[in-house]
């Protein structure tokens, strides 16, 4: 099997932007695997020459038990799918204790993890990106999911940890 790369975060932090300009610009979609939940949709990605799944996760606030406690329960049935982990936050917000409660869940796993800061669309943004150095993951990747920008090195960081 292959391994699998998923995007986790709060919603609305566009993860499936990120997820849309990973298989839809750079990487060829091969297959929408069937019998996944709308939750959770997994895609055959390319990058680099590496072939590798692309789980991403949706719907989160769709749960009835509150935005926190869904989001920390589709979190972690994602962490315990995949063998590394890109947590997109959204830059322009700043890390919020949903965030962070996700980062504990991530702690505790011990997979992997990249950290992307989204929604830095232009170099005015690097600075919030660099504040998300907080969260104790090691070096936040400043992208724009929307315009691409940062996304290639990036990947880069995620394939090489998975
Ligand atoms: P998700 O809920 O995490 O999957 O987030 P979405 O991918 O649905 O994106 C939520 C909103 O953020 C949408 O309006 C996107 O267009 C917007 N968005 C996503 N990425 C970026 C970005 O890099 N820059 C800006 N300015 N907006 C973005
Ligand atoms: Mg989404």
């Amino acid at each position: 099997a292959l391994p699998t790369l998923a995007i986790i975060g709060r919603p609305n932090v566009g993860k499936s932007t990120l997820v849309n300009r990973i298989i839809g610009k750079r990487l060829a979609v091969v297959e929408d695997r069937p019998g996944v939940t709308r939750d959770r949709v997994n895609y055959r990605a390319e990058w680099a020459g590496r072939d590798f799944m692309l789980l991403d996760t949706g719907g989160w606030e769709k749960n009835v038990t509150g935005i926190d406690l869904s989001v920390a329960q589709a979190a972690e049935a994602a962490i315990e799918l995949s063998d590394a982990i890109i947590l997109v936050v959204d830059a322009t917000v700043g890390a919020t204790s949903t965030d962070e409660q996700v980062v504990r869940l991530l702690r505790k796993s011990g997979k992997p993890v990249v950290l992307a800061a989204n929604k830095v669309d232009g170099p005015q943004g690097e600075l919030e990106a660099a504040a998300l150095w907080n969260l104790g993951l090691g070096e936040p990747y400043a992208i724009s999911a929307l315009h691409g920008r940062g996304t290639g090195d990036l990947l880069d960081a995620a394939l090489a940890i998975l």
